[in-house]
C-alpha cells in the first residue's frame, strides 16, 4: 500500500503523486484523535491532517 501523510496544504500534492504513480484515485482519511496527532506532514513541518493511500 502506498501512503502519504499530509497537511491540508499538501493533501492535493499527495493525491497527485499517487495518481501519477498508481494511475488510480486514492483514498483520503482525515486524521482524528484516534490517530497519532504528533505526526508531521511529509512535505512541510505542519501537523498532518490527512492520510492519502491506495491499495495495491
Ligand atoms: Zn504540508
Amino acid at each position: 500500500m502506498m501512503k502519504h501523510i499530509a497537511c491540508s496544504e499538501h493533501v492535493e500534492l499527495a493525491m497527485e503523486m499517487i495518481i501519477d504513480e498508481e494511475e488510480t484515485a486514492p483514498n483520503i482519511e482525515i486524521l482524528t484523535n484516534q490517530h497519532d496527532l504528533s505526526t508531521d506532514c511529509e512535505f512541510c513541518q505542519n501537523p498532518a491532517k490527512y492520510i492519502v493511500s491506495v491499495e495495491n
